[in-house]
């Protein structure tokens, strides 16, 4: 069972327990549009949609149907993977962003802990909640000083996660992730704003590209690399924290380069800065160290920064091209 199937990790993860021979259940919000586009390949599969691939109406505040779902369906495992993710929106939509995601996380728990049949649960949980460390870099034992909305809620999430195994002893975990982008990355964070310019750019349909701060430096690693991790957790003997990384800090700029350069043009000429990006405040050296998962899962990120913004770019023209025929 997994909660935010339709985003990034969902559809990810989602794929690869399917290839593993699970039967999969999804939570998803009700709304009126269907369109799930991250889900497609497996919503027109007819061997899969509807055959080993189910979609429940569950909005994350619906305790009593989420309940019910879960003691019809009886799952194995249960990856809690929706919330509110975009830091930047969290200081817009701070009671939203709490409630989902701190939230949401406790009345799961609080589910899952009065079950007969407890599936084993992971909480997808965000190196925001280190904010401004005293350690580069991080790992399962540092302090959390969260400094945005969002870290604050995923803190509270990740602490009662923690607070459910010892105390009531569920198999729980957080997987504490740094950034992980994808070419299925959702459009306003920076990776993606930037492969989309990019591409638009280099087919001669843009000209600029508007950001907000440069100067931020993010752990950039691959979306599928990391929930094989997160699956692998669950499969342990034992429940616990880890952290995933790919233990290297790039800038804004890094990322700008390699995207830009991965069509031959110099970013310098494109970007510019907007004040209408900028946040109240910053996290500032969030880099990870995944000693931990690299030990006890044999996980290690290998996607490098370059490679991640090639692929990013190199979708984004295809999908662009694709929706421009006569054009190019
Ligand atoms: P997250 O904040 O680490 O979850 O990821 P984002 O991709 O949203 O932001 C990464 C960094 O890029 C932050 O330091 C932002 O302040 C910076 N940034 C600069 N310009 C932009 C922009 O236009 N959009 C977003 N989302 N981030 C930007």
């Amino acid at each position: 069972m997994l909660t935010g199937i339709t985003g990034q990790d969902g559809s990810y993860l989602a794929e690869q327990l399917l290839k593993r021979d699970y039967i999969v259940h999804g939570l998803v919000r009700r709304t009126s549009s269907t369109q799930r586009v991250r889900l497609a390949p497996l919503f027109h599969d007819s061997e899969v949609y509807d055959k080993r691939l189910f979609l429940h109406y569950a909005d994350l505040d619906d305790t009593t149907t989420i309940r019910r779902i879960l003691l019809k369906t009886e799952p194995d495992e249960l990856y809690h993977l929706a919330g509110q993710s975009h830091v930047g929106a969290s200081f817009e939509i701070p009671e939203t962003t709490c409630q989902f995601t701190g939230m949401g996380t406790l009345k799961l728990l609080e589910i899952v802990r009065d079950l007969a049949k407890k599936p084993r649960f992971l909480h997808i949980s965000s190196s925001e909640i280190f904010g401004r460390p005293d350690d580069v870099p991080q790992n399962e034992e540092t302090a959390m000083r969260p400094v945005t909305p969002y870290g604050v809620a995923k803190s509270f999430a990740t602490n009662m996660v923690r607070l459910y195994r010892d105390s009531f002893g569920l198999f729980a975990c957080n997987a504490i992730c740094y950034n992980h982008e994808s070419e299925r990355r959702g459009e306003s964070f920076v990776t993606r704003k930037i492969t989309k310019a990019v591409a638009s750019i280099s087919l001669g349909l843009q000209d600029k590209l508007k950001l907000g701060s440069l100067d931020g430096l993010r752990d950039w690693g691959y979306a599928p690399e990391y929930t094989e991790a997160m699956w692998r957790m669950l499969q342990q003997p034992e429940p616990d924290d880890y952290v995933l990384a790919t233990g290297v800090a790039n800038s804004i700029r890094d990322f700008l380069a390699a995207a830009f350069g991965a069509v031959d043009l110099d970013w310098q000429n494109y970007v510019e800065q907007d004040p209408r990006y900028m946040r109240p405040s910053e996290v500032t050296q969030l880099v990870g160290d995944a000693a931990k998962a690299k030990a006890k899962l044999g996980w290690t990120a290998t996607t490098t920064l370059q490679e991640l913004a090639r692929r990013m770019v190199q979708s984004d023209r295809e999908q662009l091209s694709q929706a421009n025929p006569t054009r190019f």
